[in-house]
């Protein structure tokens, strides 16, 4: 086993690395420097941090947050790892002891702020030490382009040319873009550097874009519905945060706030009790997230329209980092372009920067309203070729929710529109459809409409958000300007005359992201105890995915504790007998059977494997995962399955039959069984193309004809 992997298993307990981790670890091994663009919650970090651990000397890392280092640093201490910190928190004394411990050899990872570069007591030190690697984080913020540029990351440079044994250089970025990536090679200088650009795409979190009428139920639902989940909900401006802020605690919803209107001291304590689990939910502007390395975020809403891709990819994948299915939402409407706009005209000087800046804004707005799968339109936009254009992860992709027919509301708008000649804005024609005796609308006469009063059952809010649905969907446009206003256009007169239809998709319900089992929330109960007692995130002891696989797999032996992703050598001496034990009575108590149990408890019973997968199918897993995960044939989960309805009787499960066989398959499949019945395989089998498996036939069966 190569020495990295070894690191990786010891230190953090992950199994294996993810896509070109490795590659980018051996090159930073090799003395060569490398740039590596991955994506938000991709895992740079281990990939500068197993190569400190193998390298002889330090490496220093330089890091932007430095709110956050603090954190960064516990975390990785946790893990075994000897590091440090040095920013302006610290008193010139503690800076002392840390180089003191760093030319002893006590420390193998160093964090700094790039304001320190400037210091020339603090270069003249390092000067003086074995530094091995200088590794940068965030490593865009070099680039005027990028969006949180930092002049102190201009020094950069000139701060590595000091040494005299020149270390290696490797850099971190999440931002894609060309000029980006030329900026970071030329201003810090990187010595013909090895580039690695890996994929983009998140396959766990799913894309969602609704435009929906009523977006605050939608999303109060939503989070009832996930009430014990970790998300974020971004919004445009300040103003709307204190809004949106304010109506979900009216809701009782434990949320939190975080904008740059707020006090420093506000935004420490907010982000805290967020990364602590004190509150469930943050809403906050852009301002929010950066650095911010919770694993178990769960959702990420955005309440706007964000101002570009990038910074909307960057804002999602705070979701999910721990690869756990999460889910991201865009809740989409008209106005908020108009938001958008108005925030580059005054926030945006460079008439050059503004351009760009539109240019940007224009490929979101394309996202909202592109028909195809939402991810092939993200990953070609970073310059990914896709091959299929069928996620089965996105809203497009999924046609979820149910499609209402809004026809004869459509034509009511349109008609008191068309009568009203002039252009109003929205609130005008809404006042009219409910009949407001409002001055302005006696003046024009437009109690004499007969659209007036037409709509007067709806509510202010529900009328204007319908009519702001019928603009994200082009069957009206709105003029832009200081005053919006609302026109007809080619559809609004084919609705008029009833040549089209007027169809939205509505999500009647918000949706739980996963179902969780009991075990699982009685070990995430513990992990809040521990980090509580510990004074630590509790993402920080096990992440939800390390929980979620000890809740099916049920691990009460040491070295099957061990064999979960994310239990490393030193997290089982802190945690680990902690955790058996409670898993352990939870087995008893439930009378469950698995292999350790039959080892440990030798009490005779038959092993009920097939319990062993369907809790895992319960979990979520699909068919496939399944088997891979317990080492065995499809053909025997499948089995296992069909024990399980013949013992039980119970028909309430899902099956996941991705990699086994495509929708258009299984529809294939369907429409033969509907022709010759399902008890032949062999005949139903010779029907069909040569490369549907027998699998992808039973598979089908036992997912579609349960009842
Ligand atoms: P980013 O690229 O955004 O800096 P991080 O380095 O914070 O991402 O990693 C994101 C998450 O993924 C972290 O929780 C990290 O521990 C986890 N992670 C990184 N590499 C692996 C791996 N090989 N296997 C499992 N989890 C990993």
């Amino acid at each position: 086993m190569s020495k990295a992997l070894n690191t990786l298993q010891q230190y953090f307990g992950y199994k294996q690395f993810r896509n070109s981790q490795s590659s980018v670890i051996d090159c930073i091994l090799r003395g060569k420097d490398t740039l590596a663009v991955m994506p938000t919650g991709g895992g740079k970090s281990i990939c500068y941090q197993i190569p400190a651990l193998l390298f002889e000397g330090v490496t220093i890392v330089i890091s932007p947050l430095i709110s956050l280092m603090k954190d960064q640093v516990d975390n990785i201490k946790d893990l075994g790892i000897s590091a440090e910190y040095i920013n302006s928190s610290l008193s010139y004394k503690n800076i002392k002891e840390i180089i003191e411990k760093i030319k002893a050899n006590e420390v193998k990872i160093l964090y700094v702020a790039p304001e320190r570069l400037e210091a020339a007591d603090f270069c003249e030190l390092i000067k003086s030490l074995n530094v091995s690697q200088i590794a940068i984080d965030e490593a865009h913020c070099v680039s005027s382009w990028g969006h949180d540029f930092r002049t102190s990351y201009r020094n950069i440079s000139k701060f590595i040319k000091m040494f005299t044994k020149k270390p290696v250089v490797s850099a971190f970025t999440a931002t894609a873009t060309e000029e980006v990536r030329e900026d970071i090679i030329r201003l810090i200088n990187l010595n013909n550097p090895k580039v690695f650009i890996s994929g983009f795409d998140r396959e766990n979190l799913k894309i969602n874009v609704l435009k929906l009428s009523n977006r605050f139920s939608y999303v109060l639902n939503y989070i009832v519905e996930n009430k014990d989940q970790s998300g974020i909900i971004y919004v445009a401006t300040r103003k709307e945060a204190d809004n949106i802020y304010e109506k979900l605690l009216d809701n009782n919803i434990s949320a939190s706030r975080y904008h740059a209107g707020l006090s420093d001291e506000d935004r420490r304590k907010n982000q805290e009790d967020f990364v602590y689990d004190r509150i469930n939910v943050m809403v906050a502007t852009n301002a929010f997230g950066m650095g911010i390395d919770k694993s178990n975020v769960r959702f990420v809403i955005h309440y706007n329209i964000p101002k570009n891709i990038e910074g909307y990819y960057q804002e999602i994948g705070r979701a999910g980092r721990d690869g756990e299915k999460s889910e991201c939402i865009l809740l989409f409407a008209p106005q908020d372009i108009m938001t958008q706009k108005y925030l580059i005209e005054v926030g945006t000087q460079r008439p050059e920067r503004r351009v760009l800046e539109y240019k940007k804004l224009q490929t979101i707005i394309d996202f909202v309203h592109h028909n195809g799968c939402l991810r092939s339109y993200i990953l070609e936009y970073f310059g990914e070729k896709v091959s299929d254009d069928n996620c089965n992860n996105c809203s497009n992709c999924l046609s979820e929710g149910e499609l209402v027919d809004r026809t004869i509301e459509a034509q009511k708008v349109i008609s008191c529109i068309y009568r009203m000649k002039r252009d109003f804005g929205v609130k005008t024609i809404v006042d009219v459809l409910r009949g407001s005796a409002q001055k302005k609308i006696l003046q024009y006469k437009f109690n004499e409409l007969s659209t007036y009063g037409i709509m007067k059952d709806y509510s202010k809010d529900k009328l204007s958000d319908f009519i702001n649905t019928l603009i994200s969907h082009g069957f009206i446009d709105l003029r832009e300007g200081e005053f919006p206003t609302v026109i007809l256009n080619e559809n609004s007169m084919k609705v008029l005359k009833n040549e089209v239809k007027v169809i939205f998709k509505e999500f009647v319900k918000a949706k739980k992201i996963s179902s969780d089992n009991e075990l699982f929330e009685g070990l995430r109960n513990l992990r809040r105890e521990i980090a509580k007692e510990e004074g630590v995130p509790p993402y920080f002891i096990f992440s939800d995915s390390t929980l979620k696989e000890m809740s099916v797999k049920y691990p009460i032996e040491k070295e099957h504790i061990l064999e979960i992703s994310g239990v490393g050598q030193i997290k089982y001496e802190k945690y680990g007998e902690v955790f058996i034990s409670f898993i352990k009575n939870y087995v008893l108590e439930n009378k469950i059977t698995t292999s350790d149990t039959l080892n440990r408890f030798k009490d005779g019973n038959k092993t009920k494997t097939f319990e062993v997968t369907m809790n895992m199918i319960n979990e979520g897993m699909s068919v496939n995962e399944t088997a891979e995960e317990r080492k065995l044939t499809v053909g025997t989960i499948l089995n296992h399955i069909e024990k399980y309805i013949a013992e039980t009787n119970n028909l309430d499960f899902n099956l996941d039959l991705t990699g086994i066989v495509t929708v258009e398959q299984e529809n294939n499949i369907k429409s033969v069984i509907e022709e010759i019945g399902m008890s032949k395989l062999t005949q139903i089998k010779a029907k069909l193309p040569n490369d549907i498996s027998f699998e992808a036939i039973r598979g089908t069966i036992l997912k579609n004809y349960k009842n």
